[in-house]
């Protein structure tokens, strides 16, 4: 596959090479495309595939695969996104041609670890599977005809080259830890939460991963420095004005280690620099879950990272009995870590916490299962401010600004999963 900054060179195929190139709607993917396209293309195919492949793994958790209704969802995506359905359609090229380039991309963006390569290999079976299933015995015969099944080794040996394209790297490597969904930056949400609430919040509306970085702070007064920067962007993300953010971690801090005038010098420049208020002055945007999986993997004493992918699986399991979690839920949610589905098991818990049969959303961010349980609790309607205190005169102008995250639907974390350098510095001792 070539790839060009300038417009797809538009492949001018007749009718006859066309079909030479697809016969079949559905491929073994033995041989990488060979045509130029465009980073948009290459980006918007990429996204489109990650889509598809999330569902697969939504559905083959949720429903019986092969079901009804597992086939109904999954056509129905596979028509919305343009991606070959049946082999019903005599021209669908396009399609064709989608999926091809799509998983080859995909499957760059996902050879770089082992469990990437599990994740994504478990997803395109079961989406080969559907699909086989979906053909004729004709069409059977006819595909497994023309397949050659001899095996080529994997991808990975072609990263070296690659990985010289200084184009496509960022691109692969953010695909790989990418999600679809909004970037919970702070200005959709400045000012809506108050300090004092900020406890039971954490009870009832944090993921587990927030949930365990608060009870440590409260009851350490202190976080390494990856819990500093996950939890800290986090608080950012549902809403916490810089002032507010200052005065949260000092006040927690001062009751530990540090006092009032070490915190005002080693850290406050460190908060003010998250918010983008110092240094390069970037926005620095919350980590989406798969960011959170995926790296910076918490040693011993740091309390970051994903508590489903992390954890010791009976730790965790202490964890979900300490805050009552029905014993079958513990064991759905223990089978699913198992299954290395984690954003499923914290879906899961978001149920049973919630007493829902259907949570409605499929989770990608520990932002967006925030504003889910808050929209959830206060009956599906906007995300009023939480406050216990008069509404401050900064406040109020924010929330003029502000709009309900919930409500945000447009963004992709393309461009939201900024580049990290210079948060580093962001509460540099440990
Ligand atoms: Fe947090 Fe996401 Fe893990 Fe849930 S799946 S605990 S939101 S990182």
């Amino acid at each position: 596959m070539e790839f060009s900054r300038e417009r797809r060179l538009k492949a001018r195929l007749a009718g006859d090479r066309r079909g030479d190139l697809y016969p079949h709607s559905l491929q073994f993917y033995l041989q990488p495309p060979t045509e130029n396209i465009s980073l948009a293309e290459f980006e918007n195919f990429a996204i489109d595939r990650l889509k598809l492949l999330k569902l697969v793994e939504n559905l083959g958790v949720s429903y019986v695969k092969g079901s009804e209704e597992y086939k109904s969802k999954l056509g129905h995506e596979l028509r919305k996104l343009k991606f070959p359905y049946r082999v019903l359609a005599e021209d669908d090229y396009d399609a064709r041609r989608k999926d091809h380039i799509s998983h080859f991309i995909l499957r760059l963006a996902y050879c770089q670890s082992e469990d990437l390569r599990r994740w994504f290999i478990q997803q395109e079976i079961d989406l080969f599977r559907y699909r086989f299933n979906e053909l004729t015995d004709v069409l059977v015969q006819k595909f497994l005809k023309y397949v050659n099944l001899s095996y080529e080794a994997l991808t990975a040996r072609s990263l070296p080259a690659v990985q010289s394209d200084e184009r496509l790297q960022p691109l692969l490597n953010h695909l790989s830890h990418s999600y679809i969904g909004p970037d919970y930056s702070i200005q959709k949400n400045t000012g809506k939460i108050s300090l004092e609430l900020i406890d039971a919040l954490s009870v009832k509306s944090f993921p587990l991963c927030m949930r365990q970085l608060h009870k440590a702070l409260r009851d350490n007064h202190h976080l390494r420095h990856g819990g500093r920067i996950q939890y800290g962007l986090f608080l950012k993300g549902i809403g916490l004005t810089l002032e507010q953010a200052l005065q949260f971690w000092k006040s927690e801090f001062i009751k530990g280690k540090v006092d009032a005038d070490k915190f005002d010098k080693g850290y406050a420049y460190s908060i003010r620099h998250s918010y983008g208020k110092e240094g390069k002055r970037t926005d620095y945007t919350p980590f989406s879950c798969m960011k959170i999986i995926l790296s910076n993997p918490p040693s011993q004493g740091d309390y970051h990272g994903c508590p489903f992918r992390h954890s010791d699986p009976e730790l965790l399991k202490q964890k979900l009995q300490s805050y009552k979690i029905p014993p079958t839920g513990i064991t759905q949610i223990l089978e699913l870590v198992k299954g290395m589905h984690y954003q499923l098991a914290c879906q899961k818990y978001f149920q049973l916490t919630h007493d829902v049969d259907d949570i409605g959303f499929s989770l990608n961010h520990p932002n967006q299962y925030f504003a889910e349980s808050q929209k959830l609790l206060s009956g599906g309607r906007e995300v009023k401010k939480e406050t216990s205190e008069p509404e401050s005169s900064q406040q109020k102008l924010s929330n003029q600004k502000s709009t309900n995250s919930s409500s945000i639907l447009t963004s992709s974390n393309t461009d939201a999963d900024i580049e990290l350098e210079g948060l580093d510095a962001y509460f540099t001792e440990d």
